[in-house]
């Protein structure tokens, strides 16, 4: 199997002084090398960690579908990669919520990403009036439909999928390994009908949502489960090395 993939999101958290914290998960991260560790500080902080670190990925939490122009405040693909970022995390619940981000946006940015050569890490989930509708999987597939590039003419390494369910984000409480499989099987399905057999089973499908050392050996175990996108758990070295080291 391919190795798992562990990414930390870190969120609107983080100064210069949690770069002691990206250098440690570094450093702890280069006598594991069976896992695949990245890190996606705020902005303001790639490039100091670009320059901290020499093992573990680094990326960015958002951006803009445009390569430059007047669009105050944003940042392009094209900025994340000269900072220092390799991969973007796009179409995240919170900017959905808070930022009225559309598939159609999402999509948008993630062929932006791509023409920059950033790998997107394609989130998508449900909220938990949909899942208690019994209309999870039907959500979930569509959205990912609609926010996926058009086309992915790059290879299937570029791009990894993460299903966060909203309900299962900051709140301690995560769906089953039953339910975590059975919606990885169906975002499965999606990508080799997308992409064909090959292609559709070389993409990674991440779990995330209150992932933390003490479920993440059980979590990772469900089908289909390629890695975890991990949020709270990933802003000290210790407690985000407890799950990869549980991966
Ligand atoms: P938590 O791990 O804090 O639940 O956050 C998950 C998440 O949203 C990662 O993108």
């Amino acid at each position: 199997a391919e190795r798992p993939y562990i990414v930390g999101n870190w969120k609107m958290n983080g100064t210069r002084a949690m770069l002691a914290q990206a250098r440690a998960i570094d450093r702890a991260a280069q006598n594991l090398m069976k896992v695949e560790v990245a890190l996606a500080p705020p902005f303001t902080l790639i490039h100091a960690t670009h320059r901290e670190v020499e093992q573990i990925g680094v990326g960015a939490q958002d951006c803009h579908p445009a390569d430059d122009g007047a669009h105050t405040g944003d940042i392009s693909a094209t900025m994340a990669a000269d900072a220092g970022a390799k991969f973007v995390i796009l179409g995240h619940s919170e900017r959905r919520q808070n930022h009225g981000e559309t598939d159609a946006l999402v999509r948008a940015k993630a062929q932006a990403a791509l023409a920059a050569s950033l790998r997107v890490i394609m989130c998508c989930g449900e909220t938990e009036d949909v899942r208690d509708a019994g209309n999870a999987v039907e959500h979930v597939i569509a959205q990912l439909k609609a926010s996926l590039p058009e086309t992915l003419d790059r290879p299937a390494e570029m791009l990894t999928v993460a299903y966060e369910p909203v309900w299962a984000i900051g709140t301690g409480r995560t769906p089953t390994v039953e339910d975590i499989g059975t919606m990885h099987r169906e975002i499965r399905n999606l990508l080799v009908n997308l992409l064909g057999e090959e292609d559709g089973a070389a993409v990674r499908i991440l779990y995330g949502g209150s992932v933390k050392a003490e479920n993440a050996r059980e979590l990772l175990a469900a089908d289909e489960v390629g890695g975890a996108l991990v949020g709270g758990a990933s802003l000290t070295a210790e407690s985000f090395m407890g799950i990869v080291i549980a991966a």
